[in-house]
């Protein structure tokens, strides 16, 4: 049943890294954080909103790590990558199913039989009554699944990016190291290229940033902050063009 309450964003692309999933573990999927992450998805269908979710790969594999490796070069190690998010996509998908969600599957690198081939116009239709997961990154080497957010958020005309983060947000400096450090609820994009702050990649800020979407990083792992965020809390750091 739908949830009359004011919310912040209609329709948003909810960023979730390979990383994340894979937890304490060195790589993998840890089925507990699996099962987190559904839930608080679960936790906002109330609210009516519209939900894609780009997944990440980075706890199967990582091309760029492949780069000194003469054995498996840059591209071909990004290839594997794009293959880990559609893994992670399949178990998402499969395992939002099994809760009796509607949820669909697209891949940039569609595998017949298993995921469908992504398709804007489809997607749009799609994410009215499903959650869809987008996986397979761009579909093209020297690319990251937070650029895929981005480029993803403009095709389907989101609200925002939400990218579900270990972190509160951002801060000025580094808050383990300087106590100091001030955290920042609502940051300029300017501000985040022009430091080099590392919370996405270059690309994928200056995605955002040419066309407007804001970014609104969160710790995923306070119970509840998806749904806060949502409802207008203040949580997290929107980066935005101000
Ligand atoms: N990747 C790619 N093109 C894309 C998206 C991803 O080549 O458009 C590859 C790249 O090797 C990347 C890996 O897939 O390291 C996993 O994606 P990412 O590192 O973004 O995952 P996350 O850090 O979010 O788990």
């Amino acid at each position: 049943m739908k949830i009359k309450k004011k919310i912040v964003y209609n329709r948003i692309i909810l960023k979730i890294s390979g990383e994340f999933l894979q937890g304490k573990n060195l790589s993998g999927i840890d089925n507990k954080l699996l099962n987190y992450i559904i839930q608080e998805i679960k936790s906002i269908l109330p609210l009516g909103i519209e939900i894609g979710i780009v997944i990440g790969g980075g706890n199967l594999f990582r091309g760029r790590y492949c780069d000194e490796n003469n054995n498996i070069k840059r591209v071909l190690g990004d290839q594997i990558g794009m293959i880990s998010t559609i893994i992670n996509g399949l178990l998402l998908y499969h395992s939002i199913k099994n809760k009796l969600i509607n949820v669909y599957l697209m891949s940039s690198l569609p595998i017949k039989g298993i995921c469908k081939e992504y398709d804007t116009f489809k997607a749009i239709d799609l994410i009215k009554n499903n959650i869809v997961i987008l996986a397979g990154g761009i579909g093209n080497p020297l690319f990251t699944t937070d650029t895929t957010a981005c480029l993803r958020a403009i095709e389907l005309e989101a609200d925002a990016i939400l990218k579900a983060t270990k972190v509160d947000g951002v801060y000025s400096k580094d808050p383990i190291n300087y106590p100091d450090a001030e955290f920042f609820h609502k940051i300029n994009y300017d501000y985040v290229i022009k430091k080099k702050i590392k919370i996405m990649d270059s690309t994928a800020f200056l995605l955002a940033h040419d066309y407007n979407i804001p970014i609104h990083i969160f710790n995923i792992k306070k119970t509840g902050s998806l749904y806060k965020i949502l409802t207008g809390k203040n949580i997290g750091t929107i980066i935005k063009n101000y």
